[in-house]
């Protein structure tokens, strides 16, 4: 950077979906490597940061989670506004998630930063070998037909979960 250090590049990243598909346990299994196995409704932990490294860069990323607001009443732009970075989460075992986070893409769409990055998150991965709902078919050509990274990840195993920030990393840092 310009004083000679690394430069560290920050990113504001929100987390969208319905409620209890999983927002706040991707953040957690993210920044803190852990599972809540008895977590109630999110309440409070609405702000998360984690560095990463990517193509000899440090990112990092400033997590907002919904904090259940979107409980009570759809989310303000505010939320979203001057983010470069979504995930969007719905539960590949409910089928009304997944129409909720398509509802979500196209308002991030339409309201959001240009350039921003999205991810699609099929979230509980680990159940769906009984319970799934969403095909892995459907979702991706979703994801593909409008630019979105696409994964289903499981925030309790920890799934794919590391791996769809980091994808968010290389693209940021790549572009800048
Ligand atoms: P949020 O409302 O979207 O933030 O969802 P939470 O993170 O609070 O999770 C809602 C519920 O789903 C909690 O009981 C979590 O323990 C559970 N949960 C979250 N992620 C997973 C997952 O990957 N697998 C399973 N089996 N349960 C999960």
């Amino acid at each position: 950077g310009p004083a000679g250090g690394p430069r560290v590049q920050q990113a504001k990243l929100v987390l969208l979906g319905d409620q209890g598909v999983g927002k706040s346990s991707i953040a957690l299994r993210f920044v803190r490597g852990q599972f809540p196995e008895h977590s109630e409704a999110t309440v409070g932990a609405a702000f998360l940061t984690q560095t990463v490294q990517v193509l000899g860069q440090t990112l990092k990323f400033d997590i907002w989670d919904t904090a259940g607001q979107e409980r009570y009443h759809s989310l303000a732009p505010m939320y979203y506004r001057g983010a470069q970075a979504a995930i969007v989460v719905y539960d590949i075992n409910n089928s009304n998630t997944f129409n909720r986070a398509v509802t979500w893409v196209k308002e991030l769409r339409q309201q959001a930063t240009g350039n921003i990055v999205i991810v699609l998150a099929g979230n509980k991965a680990d159940l769906a070998a009984e319970h799934r709902a969403v095909s892995t078919e459907d979702a991706r050509a979703f994801a593909e037909e409008n630019g979105l990274i696409f994964a289903e990840a499981s925030a309790k195993t920890g799934l794919a979960v590391n791996e769809m920030f980091m994808m968010i990393a290389h693209k940021m840092v790549s572009k800048a």
